[in-house]
């Protein structure tokens, strides 16, 4: 195999339209660039994780006709996680943050898709601590999340479909967390790891998560760094969303369908990948189609 791809559905609801559309285009690549395919459950978020939603997305996939080669999932490898965390801490890229909600709102600007940017007003007093205590003063921290301190850097990155990019996360979202209040890793943080220990090569999801890409980027730089290892960059992929016939992305209550309910409904695989397919640009009418031929048909437009 030429290198290695990952299908990493979240577990927060059964698969839709927009997931099959992802599902396809990991599958096609692999076809493509011969790539070994992991499926990963990304269950880091435990409040909006359901056991159901799991084997859901596992029973979709196989009666779909999907086949990977690996399969992990998130909830299972907290330790190594941990491990990582470690690391990024004795370095000193961590620190706590114990600002509220409100406070996050009320104190830092937002970029222009509404992100609030952290201005490390929780980095300063962490460093100031540090400086004057050396080795923490043990006292107990109120409830808090754990940021990593990005570098002031500009990421230059190049997505396989859509050209180059020049992105400093410093400036559009500041220190982001790892792990939340509640314990739960971050999907930033979990993601990474993930893709650098499962030897990710190629990157393959949907539009809307492009401005991950220079964070991960800059996170799974310092973790290599931390962990003496050298960092090869993935592919990147990111491909268009399915609009409506208006041109506009699905909406919630479209994205809300599932598979599932068309499944039980009695719709077959063949139809529900037509229309996806259809809906996604690759065939004029939406007419069934076979699971290989879809494959093929995106593989075709790599
Ligand atoms: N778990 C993410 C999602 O379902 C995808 C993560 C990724 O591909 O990086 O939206
Ligand atoms: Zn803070």
């Amino acid at each position: 195999m030429a290198g290695k791809i990952r299908f990493a559905p979240s577990p927060t609801g059964y698969l839709h339209e927009g997931h099959l559309l992802s599902a396809l285009y990991v599958w096609a690549a692999a076809k493509k660039w011969n790539l070994h395919v992991h499926l990963r459950i990304e269950d880091h978020d435990r409040g909006r994780t359901r056991q159901a939603y799991i084997d859901g997305i596992r029973e979709d996939l196989e009666w779909l006709g999907f086949e990977y080669d690996s399969y992990s999932i998130q909830s299972e490898r907290t330790e190594i996680y941990q491990g990582v965390l470690n690391k990024l801490a004795e370095q000193n890229f961590v620190y706590p943050c114990t600002c509220s909600r409100k406070q996050l709102e009320a104190e830092n600007p937002k970029s222009e898709t509404g992100e609030i940017i952290y201005q490390g007003k929780c980095r300063i007093l962490a460093d100031s601590l540090k400086l004057k205590e050396e080795g923490g003063s043990g006292s107990i921290l109120p409830p808090h999340n754990l940021r990593f301190k990005i570098a002031d850097k500009v990421i230059n990155w190049t997505d396989y479909r859509l050209g180059d990019f020049s992105e400093n996360p410093a400036k559009q979202c500041g220190d982001f967390p790892i792990q939340d209040r509640e314990g739960c890793w971050t999907y930033q943080f979990a993601v990474c790891v993930d893709d650098l220990d499962q030897e990710i090569t190629h990157i393959i999801r949907g539009e809307d998560i492009r401005n991950s890409t220079a964070r991960q980027i800059a996170l799974s730089e310092t973790i290599c760094q931390v962990s003496g290892r050298p960092y090869n960059r993935p592919l990147y992929l990111h491909h268009a969303l399915i609009v409506d016939a208006s041109g506009k992305k699905l909406s919630k209550r479209e994205l809300a369908h599932s598979i599932r309910q068309d499944k039980e409904a009695g719709i077959s695989a063949e139809t529900l990948l037509g229309r996806v397919v259809f809906k996604a640009g690759f065939q004029n009418e939406d007419s069934p189609i076979a699971l290989h031929d879809a494959i093929d048909k995106i593989a075709t437009s790599l």
